[in-house]
């Protein structure tokens, strides 16, 4: 199947991961919305929310609170959106949560390689 997302899980194509464990993977979007927007994936190969099984989900959600402390106490983040795309809105097929970090004063995007260095550290 030639799906980039599955690439990323067997290491052929190389990712910003921040995260990982035997369920999912957390590595930084490549065309960022705000510093440091994570998106978090199943390993296993699954499309959206219709057809993500209830304890992946809950292990994602989980994984999301996680994220959440690392991201405040990293890069002071002040508020936090969750967008899950479905169907037309969906660009990559394979299930991801997006975490959009909102800043109070105004923050220019940065280079990924410098957010992830400050979120790893
Ligand atoms: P969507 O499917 O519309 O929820 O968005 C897909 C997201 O995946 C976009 O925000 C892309 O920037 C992101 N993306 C696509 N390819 C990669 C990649 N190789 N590494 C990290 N993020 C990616
Ligand atoms: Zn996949």
């Amino acid at each position: 199947m030639d799906c980039i997302f599955c690439k990323i899980i067997k290491g052929e194509i190389p990712s910003y991961t921040v995260y990982e464990d035997q369920i999912v993977k957390v590595f930084l979007d490549i065309n960022p919305d705000t510093n440091g927007h994570l998106l978090i994936i199943p390993k296993k190969h699954c499309l959206g929310l219709a057809e993500i099984d209830d304890n992946t989900l809950l292990h994602v959600m989980k994984i999301a609170r996680k994220m959440e402390t690392l991201l405040k106490e990293k890069l002071k983040i002040d508020g936090l959106t969750l967008i899950q795309n479905n169907g037309s809105v969906q660009e990559v097929k394979h299930y991801h949560l997006h975490l959009k970090p909102h800043y109070n004063e105004k923050n220019v995007i940065k280079p990924v390689d410098e957010i992830y260095n400050m979120l790893i550290n």
